[in-house]
């Protein structure tokens, strides 16, 4: 019998999340393309309702709604199609330093992780760090496990970069205390559903802390920056991939790559990869997830990117509080002058994740569509297939799935050359592909003249070559 999990690994759409490690899919390793993948182990029959219900992806698993109904707090909270159910919405960033600066936006995720330490609510904070040097040749990020003020700055920033939780999920399930874990989206929803089913978790984890998310990227995008900055894959130590630039707007952030000796910031507007709706080297499953805000998740924080807060390089953050304990712990840290906050409405929550709305909750339908038609099996959810959008979005979405699926095949056939001029060539099409559809269509006279005169260019230079190949003879 085909297991619905089976049919998430089977059509691409395992995101690596690692939370079924601990039942059929005991192997969780990183494919060819850089992505953290489920790859099948043992088999145990016992649990395979059990995966089936975990696996963010699968079939049998309940969608964001129904786990915040599970937890009996819809009554308590407001909802909204698109971010789900809240208690009270923010913008805004941390006073106190040093949060602000060493995180990727207003620094709120790390300062919240710190007082839910320093007030005893939990023992320690589950979220992901660099990885020590020489720790691993391929993995640059990890999930770990902090327990100081110390340790949880190690990991503010954004890791644009894959991670899974199956080591931590098992220092969990063997190591008693209250943990605090920091998780994108499906990640979150994994969790939700693995409390669901095992006791254990639901008693250890006690707050759930979630990244709003656009996308997430292989370890290939790492390299690719890294390449553009002058280093080879294997000579980069390290990345950061959200260094903010004195100056410059919020949005026009750099990233840094170093080798241990030498280290390069480079502007993300000079790179190829700036582009998030390109999704260069973005998992499949991104394409099929329509939770952008992490709903399941007890507070959500992402980037306000809003015309009042992005001309600030230092960043701000837009966040949902969905738990009455974090409302109240945000409230004290503004009473305090912790923080520097403004309540925030639903409209501003939609206006600053625009683009992310459109892509992956408008345009769902028919990239759901795309995939029953290409592969008759797609994940259930929260909206039906449907054909119905707009010319120009259809032309939109099916570059990004050609985008998606080709770009790192194209990598992988030039991954051994140190010299990526090849790589980059037959790339330049795609991207050129993906802007026109960008560029505005001009009248049709504009057209015709334009078409005109080139045509008028093409005859003169014929007889320019003609009238000189005549006088050599
Ligand atoms: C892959 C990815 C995509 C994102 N997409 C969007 C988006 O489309 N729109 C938006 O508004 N915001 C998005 N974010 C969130 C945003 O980039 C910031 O992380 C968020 O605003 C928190 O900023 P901060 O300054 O409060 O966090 P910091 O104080 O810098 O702390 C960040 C915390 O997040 C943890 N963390 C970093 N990367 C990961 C990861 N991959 N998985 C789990 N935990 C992690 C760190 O360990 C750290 O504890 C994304 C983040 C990631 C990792
Ligand atoms: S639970 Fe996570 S790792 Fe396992 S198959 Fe589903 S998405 Fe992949
Ligand atoms: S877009 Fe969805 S599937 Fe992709 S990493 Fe973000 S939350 Fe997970």
């Amino acid at each position: 019998m085909t297991r619905e999990i089976d049919n998430v690994v089977d059509n691409g759409l395992c995101i690596g999340c690692g939370s079924c490690s601990l039942g059929i899919y005991q192997n969780i390793g990183l494919d060819r393309f850089g992505r953290y993948k489920a790859t099948s182990g043992l088999s145990q029959e016992d649990d395979q309702s059990k995966q089936d219900r975990i696996c963010p992806f699968s079939n049998n698993s309940l969608n964001e709604d129904d786990l915040v109904s599970l937890q009996g707090r819809e009554d308590e909270l407001r909802y909204d199609p698109k971010i789900g159910y809240f208690l009270s919405l923010w913008t805004g960033h941390v006073k106190s330093p040093p949060y602000r600066a060493q995180g990727s936006s207003g620094g709120i995720t790390s300062w919240l992780l710190n007082t839910l330490l320093s007030y005893d609510l939990v023992d320690a904070v589950v979220h992901v760090r660099p990885v020590s040097q020489g720790a691993s040749r391929d993995l640059l990020f990890s999930y770990q496990v902090s327990r100081s003020s110390t340790e949880i700055s190690l990991g503010a920033k954004s890791h644009y970069f894959p991670v899974e939780m199956s080591e931590v999920l098992a220092h969990i399930r063997h190591t008693p205390g209250r943990y605090a874990v920091v998780a994108l989206p499906c990640f979150a929803k994994s969790l939700r559903s693995l409390m669901e089913v095992e006791p254990v978790f639901k008693e250890r984890i006690a707050f759930l802390i979630g990244l709003f998310c656009g996308h997430l990227k292989s370890t290939r995008f790492a390299e690719l920056l890294a390449y553009q900055a002058g280093f080879t894959r294997k000579a980069m130590t390290s990345i950061d991939f959200r260094t903010k630039i004195q100056g410059r707007d919020a949005g026009d952030y750099g990233y840094t790559v170093s080798d241990g000796i030498r280290t390069i910031t480079k502007p993300m507007a000079e790179v190829i990869g700036r582009d998030w709706g390109m999704g260069i080297f973005k998992y499949k499953a991104c394409d099929f997830c329509d939770d952008i805000s992490a709903e399941v998740a007890d507070v959500s924080i992402g980037d306000a990117w809003l015309p009042e807060y992005t001309s600030d390089s230092n960043g701000t953050n837009i966040f949902i509080a969905r738990n009455q304990v974090i409302h109240e712990l945000i409230v004290g840290g503004l009473a305090r002058g912790e923080l520097a906050l403004d309540s925030a409405s639903v409209e501003m929550a939609h206006n600053s994740q625009a683009a992310n709305i459109r892509h992956r909750i408008e345009d769902l339908p028919y990239r759901l569509y795309v995939e029953v038609w290409r592969r008759g099996w797609k994940p259930k959810k929260r909206t039906q297939p449907s054909r119905q959008i707009s010319t120009s979005r259809k032309a939109i979405q099916d570059t990004r799935r050609l985008l998606r699926e080709k770009i790192p095949v194209l990598w992988v056939q030039h991954e051994h050359e140190d010299n990526k001029y090849q790589f980059f060539k037959r790339l330049t099409p795609l991207i050129n592909r993906y802007q026109s559809l960008y560029q505005p269509k001009l009248p049709f006279g504009h057209r015709l003249k334009v078409r005109l005169r080139i045509r008028d260019r093409v005859k003169r230079a014929r007889s320019m070559v003609k009238a000189a190949i005549q006088r050599i003879r």
